[in-house]
């Protein structure tokens, strides 16, 4: 017999987690949450190379329902966030509605509800919570000889704890947040590194200590402090939007400030030149390190600056034409973002998966819902991302929403999601973006699809606008009609 459910979650990660947290909040009881992998946790389940780490205050990547005054200290280490959340699924008991090691193979809708196949046999769910996560698939850039290098090549995503580190000669390919992260840790350890760097990333310092016990005791007892403290990141977040969205007083600012940084840790001008990004501040996610340009100005690193061309044995091409020869390769080469794994799975009411509903870039209303998709929610993916706060922010925001809707749902009613409500979104999304960094700032970025141009990851507005949009929703976002009588404006 296939199980029935209200509400089905895919993915247990940090999205999936909070989707059943504020379902059980809203009174919905019947929820199972499906996991492709042995463990929940998500990012911070698979990323586990040397020095990960949230570059988002501790006190700010925390659940709104769960602050957790016990953070060792301001930007916590990958594995005590990844401690939290199984902290909060086993507090809260969410842990028993996860089923591991069940992958979604396919679901499409049914008339009535959402047909599922999964690696443990099918399922039907009235309502479907997409919480797949949008950095999940690695990118493995298509470079000639690397299948055929002799040592380890590892993804900064599929980390291999066995891998030697203390003596050896490391390629890291790709300078985004996993590979800064991850390079002074590497040379800490012992490495000799040899970074590729594509383009230049902007890096602001971090800042960041260890909280003493005192503090620690004073957040547990007080969670009138925690709460201010939490705030108080909040609202410095916010501030930080305007630099990234196209304000050019604040993004000359920010980029002083980065250069400043740079100019004090790198003396050498040609290795500063070289460090120096050729793209406007915040057009791709802008990194915050205290680390980062003091390793590379060390002994330890050899700076390539250029792309990885092909690999020649155990030699790696660099695009400039110079040649390392190293012991092993660290991908810190991204994610496959703009289209969705999960995206090709889901079938729609007229027979299209999502992936062909989005052939030129992800759309939805309200980064949540997608017109041809009844009873379905996304959360963290179209236009969902954040650059200048905490991402969990606007996932808790979509998992109320989602949540609230569900709730306030008539029995048996399906949740059509308006066309012209998708199209109107996405002509706010571009208009709203078009002057912005993420668009015209001249760099690649996983924000924006690379078939329209269009920015489709990333939110372009504040969490305070996100919140104050989804919070005003009063279901106009869906149609009206039954579905014999579905309107057909495009
Ligand atoms: P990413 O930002 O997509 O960076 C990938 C890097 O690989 C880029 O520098 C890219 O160069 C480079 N690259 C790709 N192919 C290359 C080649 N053939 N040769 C040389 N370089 C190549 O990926 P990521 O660093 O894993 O970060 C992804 C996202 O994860 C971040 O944007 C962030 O949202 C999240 N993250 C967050 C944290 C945190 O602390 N909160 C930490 C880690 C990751 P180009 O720039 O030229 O494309």
């Amino acid at each position: 017999m296939t199980a029935e459910h209200e509400v089905v979650v895919v993915g247990a990660g940090f999205a999936g987690i909070a989707a059943a947290l504020e379902l059980e909040a809203a009174g919905i009881a019947d929820v199972v949450i499906l996991e492709r992998a042995g463990d929940l946790g998500g990012t911070w389940r698979d990323n586990t190379y040397p020095g990960v780490a949230c570059d988002v205050p501790a006190h700010l990547y925390t659940l709104a329902r769960h602050p957790w005054p016990h953070w060792s200290r301001e930007f916590a280490p990958g594995a005590e966030i990844q401690a939290y959340l199984r902290r909060v699924a086993a507090s809260t008991g969410i842990d028993g509605r996860i089923r591991f090691d069940t992958a979604l193979a396919e679901a499409h809708w049914d008339g009535d509800a959402w047909a599922l196949q999964t690696t443990r046999g099918a399922r039907r769910a009235r309502m479907l919570i997409l919480a797949c996560g949008r950095l999940t698939e690695p990118s493995i850039p298509q470079v000639h000889g690397l299948a055929a290098f002799p040592g380890p090549v590892v993804h900064s995503a599929r980390w291999d704890p066995t891998l030697a580190v203390a003596g050896t000669r490391i390629a890291v390919v790709g300078t985004g947040a996993s590979g800064v992260q991850m390079v002074p840790e590497l040379v800490r350890r012992g490495a000799a590194v040899t970074l590729f760097q594509r383009s230049a990333p902007w890096v602001l310092p971090r800042g960041g200590r260890t909280y003493t016990d005192a503090e620690r005791h004073r957040f547990a007892s007080r969670p009138d402090v925690l709460a201010a403290l939490r705030e108080e990141l909040f609202q410095e977040g916010e501030a930080r939007h305007a630099s990234r969205a196209g304000d050019a007083a604040a993004a000359a600012a920010a980029s002083d400030q980065a250069l400043a940084h740079l100019r004090a840790h790198v003396t050498d001008p040609a290795l500063r030149a070289s460090l120096t990004p050729n793209y406007a501040f915040g057009c791709k996610r802008v990194l915050l390190s205290d680390d980062f340009y003091p390793a590379v100005a060390s002994d330890a690193v050899t700076l390539e600056p250029s792309a990885l061309a092909r690999v020649d044995a155990d030699t790696l091409v660099a695009a400039s034409g110079r040649r390392h020869t190293v012991d092993a390769v660290v991908l810190a080469t991204g994610f496959r973002a703009t289209r969705q794994p999960y995206a090709d799975l889901i079938t729609g009411e007229d027979g299209i998966s999502l992936d062909e509903h989005w052939a030129t870039g992800m759309s939805s209303a309200l980064s949540t819902i997608v017109s041809g998709f009844p009873n379905l929610f996304i959360l963290n993916g179209p236009n969902a991302s954040l650059g200048h706060n905490s991402s969990l922010l606007m996932l808790e925001e979509q998992a109320a929403y989602a949540a609230r809707t569900i709730a306030a749902r008539p029995t048996g009613a399906i949740l059509r999601p308006d066309p012209v409500a998708e199209q109107a979104y996405t002509d706010m999304i571009v208009r709203r973006s078009r002057t912005t960094a993420w668009v015209t700032g001249g760099c690649r970025s996983w924000y924006v699809d690379e078939r329209s141009g269009r920015l489709t990851l990333l939110w372009p507005g504040t969490v305070t606008e996100f919140r104050a949009q989804l919070r005003a929703a009063d279901g106009t976002e869906f149609l009206r009609e039954p579905a014999t009588e579905r309107s057909t404006t495009p």
